[in-house]
């Protein structure tokens, strides 16, 4: 898929399957700043002002300058389980789902 560059790629947002998730902490290690392990040993996102979403399927947008820590992270995610898709349309660019 095509991803256009400049202000298009600001809008993205990521979230994490809880249920794949191994508690390895690879994105914690890579993007600290959007992810984070909880007492639950699962992996959560962000928001922008460091709080931890839990409900299922929570995204937070990808700040561009952490964009590719975050591919990355759902690169290397050994649960598969980190979808970083567009804001516009859903359409995941990024993760185990996209084209
Ligand atoms: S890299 Fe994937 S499997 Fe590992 S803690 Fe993060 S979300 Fe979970």
């Amino acid at each position: 898929m095509q991803q256009a560059a400049g202000a298009d790629s600001a809008e993205l947002e990521v979230w994490i399957d809880q249920d794949l998730c191994t508690g390895d902490g690879i994105c914690a290690q890579y993007a600290p700043e959007v992810f984070e392990l909880d007492i639950d040993g699962l992996a959560y996102v962000k928001s922008a002002d460091d709080e931890l979403l839990q409900d299922k399927g929570a995204t937070t947008p990808v700040p561009l300058p952490l964009l590719t820590d975050v591919i990355d992270s759902a690169k290397e995610c050994p649960g598969e389980c980190i979808h970083v898709r567009r804001v516009s349309d859903r359409a995941e660019v990024y993760g185990p789902d996209a084209e």
